[in-house]
């Protein structure tokens, strides 16, 4: 599945709750899982393959490819155990009060990182790969992936949640190497 990028205006539209996770569903959410593992990326949302629906996966394990990996695996000294995650409908139904800002980045939004700063820890209720109505209490980075992925799904990137300076800094970026991709091609 190729993944869709800014100002693709797929990404800036509310996406539609899902029904009843079946077959096509559950489908389409292991290929994206497989989208994000190959990007590679932490998470991945429905809206980022052009399809506006409330799916997202996720894993935030360390892996090759991502930047955290060695430096991890160094701290832990162990193998590394995949860790995917799989949410349809996926709600904030809590958010703690203190909050954390980090540095991050996005599969739709190439080459931008930033600083964004939200809740350090959240509770999102959501449907598993089997229907199930699921609680998760996320801490650390998933709190943040999760809370950045939920966001697409409502149509929301992370350079929205910067400052308006930043925000229009990093759009006017964007817009240039645009440019210069299409003076190339
Ligand atoms: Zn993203």
């Amino acid at each position: 599945m190729k993944i869709i990028t800014l100002p693709n205006p797929i990404l800036k539209k509310k996406s539609n709750p899902i029904d009843k996770v079946d077959n096509k569903i559950k489908k389409l959410m292991d290929e994206m899982l497989n989208t994000m593992y190959k990007a590679p990326g932490i998470g991945l949302a429905a809206p980022q393959i052009g399809i506006n629906k409330r799916l997202i996966v996720m894993d935030t394990s360390p892996r090759p490819g991502l930047k955290r990996y060695q430096e991890e695996k160094n701290e832990k000294k162990e193998e590394i155990k995949p860790n995917p995650i799989q949410m349809a409908n996926p709600e904030l139904t809590w958010v703690s009060e203190k909050k954390e800002t980090d540095e991050e980045g996005c599969l739709s939004i190439p080459g931008i990182m930033g600083d964004v700063t939200r809740p350090s820890s959240c509770k999102v209720k959501y449907l598993d790969r089997n229907g199930e109505s699921k609680e998760l209490l996320a801490k650390g980075l998933l709190a943040r992936c999760v809370q950045h992925e939920i966001d697409h799904v409502n149509g929301i990137l992370f350079i929205d949640r910067m400052s308006k300076t930043k925000k229009d800094i990093i759009l006017r970026k964007i817009k240039k190497q645009q440019k210069e991709k299409e003076q190339t091609t």
